[in-house]
C-alpha cells in the first residue's frame, strides 16, 4: 500500500495520505481532524476507551435475571414491535439461547443499525419478560458479514480481547465507529510500525522492563489478553508521564541558570517585624522561612511553591520574605486573584507596616485615574516598596523601579502566563507562590516539578477545629437559632450565597433578597450587612473594615469572601445551597472562621435532592478539616484535568496515563526525566537523541510555553 518509505511517514498528514493509507479519504480525514488526530501517528495513539474481553461474557443461558451481564450472539430477527408503545427490538441468540433487546427512544437511529446475523454485545441489566431481556443496552455490532473482505479474513472483531474505540457523531457519520476503527488500526498496524520510532532510550526501557513503541503500540490496539493491554497502556502512559517530566526538568534547569538577586541576611525590617508580632513563629513557619531565605540569599533566583492550608499563617511568612528583599533595597509585589483579597492583604500588611513608617500601595483596576496615576508614579520611583494588587499588577503600564521579589497568592487562579509577565517586569525577581489548595508533598513535586516546594504542615496553636453539620431548607429554624446563640455571646457570623457566572443575574437577586429578609424578619434586632461583588470597591472596604471592628453581627455575602479574610471573631459559617459549591470552595470558605481561639462552626445548608457528587462533597466536608485530605478527595472526585487546570498550568494535557491511578510510573517519569537532564542537559548524548527528537517534535507548539517558569 505504501510507496514513499520515508522514515517519517507516520507524521504525514491524513489529509495528505489517501495515496497511502487504504480506508480514509478525504471525508473521514476531515470527520478524523473534528477530534484531534490529524496525522498517521495521532491515530495509532488513538487509544481504545476499554476493552472486551470475551472471557466475562457469559452464555446467554448463565445470566441471571436482575443481573448486570454481558453476552455476545448474532442477530436472529430485529424490527419494531406493534405494542401500544412503540419500541424496537433485536433478538440475540448463541449457542445456548436467546435475548431480547429494547429500546423505547432513539428508534429513528437504533432501527438502521442491525441486519440479520451480525455478530453484536450487548450490557446491561437482565430482566424478565417473556423470556429475557435487555432495555437500552450498551452494545456494539462487533461485525457484520461485510467486513470480512477487508480484514485479510482475520478475525479481528472476534478475537479473545476486542478494543472499544471513543467515538463522536460526526465519525460515526463516517463509519467510524469502534468497528470502522478496528479495520482502519488493522490495515495501518500492519504496514506502520516499522517505521515507528523508538520514542525511549534502551536503558530506560530495559530497567523499568517497559514494551518497545512498536509491540506497545500494536497491543494496545489488539492485544492477545488484558494482561497485554494493561502492560502496553503502562508503557504508553509511562511515555507521556516522562515527556511531561522531561519538560519540567527543563524549565527547572533554566531556571537555576537564570543569575538571581543574593538579597542579604533577614535585616533590621525583618526583625522589627518579628519583635511587634503579637504571637511566636510555628516552628513549621520557621522551617518555611528558612527554606525561602536559604532560596533568596543565594545567588540562584528563587521559584517557590509554598503550601498551607488556610489559616496555616502563609502571609506572615510572605510578608517577611518581602521584608527581606526590602531590606536589601528592593521592591516587592505581592498579587492576589481577586480585589477583595487584595484589599484584605493591603489592609492586614498596611496595618502591620505603618508601625515601621513603610508606605504600602494597592493598585487595582477599581483606582480612580488620579489614584493610579500616583500609584505607578511611585512604583516607578521606588518611593513604594510593598505592592499589593489584582492582575492589575502585570499590565504593560506598571513599571517598577527594582523589583526583587513577586509573591503570589493562591495560585491556582493565576496562570503560568500571568506568572510570566509578572516576573518580566523586573531583572530576574524571585518568585513565591502560594497556595491553600495543598496536595500531598510528593505528588507537589511531580506536578510542579519545576518549583521547589514548602509545607506549612501545622496550625498555629490553641486553634480548635471547626465543626461541621449539614442541615437541610426544612431545618433552617435550626440554623437560625443557632446563630442566634452564637451572636449571644458576642460572636460574629458570615451567611454565604453561591455565584456563578452563568446564573449571576439571579444569584445576586437571590442573595440580596435573603439579605433583606434575614435584616427585616429574623434578624432585626442585629447589625447586619450585604457583601458582593458589585458592591464598589471603596465601599465593599469598608463594609469588611466595619465587620472587623465589630459594627456588623452578621455579613451576608457571596463567595467573594471565599479567600484570605481573617476576622478571627467570626465564628460561624453558615452556607446556603452547599450542594453548589466545589469541594475546595466549601474548605476556603470554612476556612474563614476557626481563626480565634473560640469554638467556631460550619452549617452547611443543602437542598434535596443531591447529587452523589454532592453527597460525597458534604461529607467529606463533615469528615475532616484537613486541607490535604480535602484536596485528595476533591482530586479524586473532579479528576486531575480540572482540579489541575491543566492547561492553565502550561502542563500537556494527559491522554493516557492518569495522575492518581499512575503515581508509580509518574514517580518512576520523574525520577527518570531529572537524572537525565542532570547529566546530559542538552539531550546530545548518543542514546538520548531519541529523547531530543521525540521532546522538540511533540512540543513544538507549546514551546514558549516551556520557556517560562
Ligand atoms: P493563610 O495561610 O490562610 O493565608 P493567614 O496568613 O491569613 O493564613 O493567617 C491566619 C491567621 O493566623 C491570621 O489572623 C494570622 O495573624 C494568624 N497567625 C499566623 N501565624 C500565627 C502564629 N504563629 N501564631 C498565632 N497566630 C498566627
Ligand atoms: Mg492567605
Amino acid at each position: 500500500m505504501a510507496t514513499a518509505k520515508t522514515e517519517k511517514r507516520w507524521q504525514i498528514k491524513l489529509d495528505d495520505s489517501v495515496q497511502y493509507l487504504k480506508g480514509i479519504g478525504p471525508e473521514r480525514a476531515k470527520a478524523l481532524r473534528s477530534v484531534g488526530i490529524e496525522t498517521i501517528e495521532d491515530l495509532l495513539y488513538y487509544i481504545p476507551r476499554r476493552y472486551l474481553d470475551r472471557s466475562t461474557i457469559l452464555p446467554i443461558s448463565e445470566v441471571k435475571v436482575g443481573s448486570t451481564s454481558t453476552v455476545v450472539g448474532r442477530v436472529a430477527a430485529f424490527g419494531m414491535a406493534r405494542t401500544k408503545r412503540p419500541q424496537f427490538q433485536v433478538i440475540l441468540k448463541d449457542k445456548t439461547g436467546f435475548i431480547r433487546l429494547l429500546w423505547f427512544s432513539k428508534l429513528r437511529w437504533v432501527k438502521n443499525l442491525f441486519e440479520e446475523n451480525d455478530l453484536v454485545v450487548a450490557s446491561g441489566q437482565v430482566t424478565l419478560y417473556r423470556g429475557l431481556q435487555m432495555i437500552h443496552p450498551e452494545f456494539e455490532i462487533i461485525s457484520k458479514k461485510s467486513d470480512g473482505e477487508i480484514t485479510n479474513g482475520e478475525l479481528i472483531h472476534t478475537g479473545r480481547v476486542i478494543p472499544l474505540y471513543p467515538s463522536t457523531a460526526e465519525l460515526k457519520k463516517v463509519r467510524l465507529d469502534s468497528r470502522g476503527f478496528r479495520r482502519v488500526l488493522k490495515l495501518l498496524l500492519d504496514d506502520v510500525p516499522s517505521v515507528l520510532k523508538e520514542t525511549l532510550p534502551p536503558e530506560l526501557i530495559v530497567d523499568l522492563k517497559l514494551l518497545p513503541l512498536q509491540e506497545a503500540i500494536r497491543k494496545i490496539h489488539f492485544p492477545d489478553d488484558m494482561k497485554s493491554a494493561k502492560e502496553a497502556k503502562a508503557r504508553l502512559a509511562f511515555d507521556e508521564l516522562f515527556y511531561m517530566e522531561l519538560m519540567l526538568a527543563l524549565r527547572k534547569k533554566r531556571v537555576h541558570r537564570e543569575e538571581g538577586i543574593a538579597f542579604h541576611k533577614p535585616g533590621s525590617l525583618v526583625r522589627k517585624l518579628l519583635e511587634m508580632l503579637p504571637f511566636q513563629l510555628t516552628e513549621a513557619q520557621r522551617r518555611v522561612l528558612k527554606e525561602i531565605s536559604a532560596d533568596m540569599t543565594s545567588k540562584v533566583s528563587m521559584h517557590r511553591l509554598l503550601q498551607g492550608d488556610v489559616g496555616s499563617g502563609k502571609t506572615i511568612v510572605a510578608l517577611l520574605a518581602m521584608l527581606m528583599a526590602v531590606d536589601s533595597g528592593y521592591q516587592c509585589a505581592l498579587m492576589a486573584p481577586t480585589e477583595i483579597l487584595a484589599e484584605q492583604h493591603f489592609i492586614t500588611i498596611h496595618q502591620m507596616l505603618e508601625s515601621l513608617k513603610m508606605r504600602v500601595d494597592l493598585l487595582t483596576s477599581s483606582l480612580s485615574k488620579s489614584e493610579r496615576r500616583g500609584v505607578l508614579q511611585r512604583i516607578k520611583n521606588g518611593d513604594t516598596r510593598v505592592v499589593i494588587g489584582t492582575h492589575a499588577l502585570i499590565q504593560e503600564k506598571v513599571e517598577f523601579f527594582k523589583l526583587g521579589l513577586v509573591v503570589i497568592d493562591e495560585q491556582h487562579r493565576f496562570g503560568v502566563m500571568q506568572r510570566a509577565r509578572l516576573k518580566q517586569k523586573g531583572g530576574s525577581p524571585d518568585v513565591l507562590v502560594m497556595t491553600a489548595t495543598p496536595i500531598p508533598r510528593s505528588l507537589a513535586l511531580t506536578v510542579y516539578g519545576d518549583l521547589d516546594v514548602s509545607v506549612i504542615d501545622a496550625l498555629p496553636p490553641g486553634r480548635k477545629p471547626v465543626k461541621t453539620s449539614i442541615f437541610t431548607d426544612s431545618s433552617r429554624s435550626k440554623v437560625y437559632e443557632f446563630l442566634e446563640k452564637e451572636l449571644d455571646k458576642g460572636h460574629q457570623a458570615y451567611i454565604v450565597y453561591p455565584l456563578v457566572e452563568e446564573s449571576e443575574k439571579a444569584d445576586l437577586k437571590a442573595a440580596t433578597e435573603s439579605y433583606r429578609f434575614l435584616k427585616e424578619e429574623i434578624f432585626p434586632h442585629r447589625r447586619v450587612a450585604l457583601l458582593h461583588g458589585r458592591i464598589k470597591s471603596r465601599e465593599r472596604e469598608k463594609i469588611m473594615q466595619a465587620f472587623r471592628n465589630r459594627e456588623y453581627d452578621l455579613l451576608v455575602a457571596t463567595t467573594v469572601i471565599e479567600v484570605g479574610v481573617d476576622v478571627p471573631n467570626a465564628t460561624v459559617m453558615v452556607i446556603e445551597h452547599a450542594e453548589r459549591f466545589g469541594l475546595s470552595q466549601l474548605h476556603q470558605l470554612r476556612g474563614r472562621i476557626g481563626r480565634g481561639t473560640d469554638q467556631s462552626f460550619c452549617l452547611l445548608v443543602a437542598n434535596p435532592p443531591l447529587s452523589q457528587e454532592s453527597e460525597k462533597r458534604l461529607k467529606a466536608m463533615s469528615l475532616t478539616n484537613d486541607g490535604f485530605k480535602i484536596s485528595e478527595i476533591d482530586l479524586k472526585l473532579r479528576g486531575p484535568g480540572e482540579f489541575f487546570g491543566t492547561r492553565q498550568h502550561g502542563l500537556p494535557e494527559l491522554k493516557i496515563a492518569d495522575i492518581i491511578a499512575d503515581h508509580k510510573l509518574l514517580y518512576q517519569a520523574r525520577n527518570w526525566a531529572f537524572k537525565i537532564i542532570q547529566e546530559d542537559p542538552g539531550l546530545t548524548q548518543r542514546n538520548n537523541l531519541c529523547i531530543r527528537s521525540t521532546f522538540v517534535r511533540r512540543y513544538k507548539k507549546r514551546f514558549s510555553l516551556a520557556k517560562i517558569g
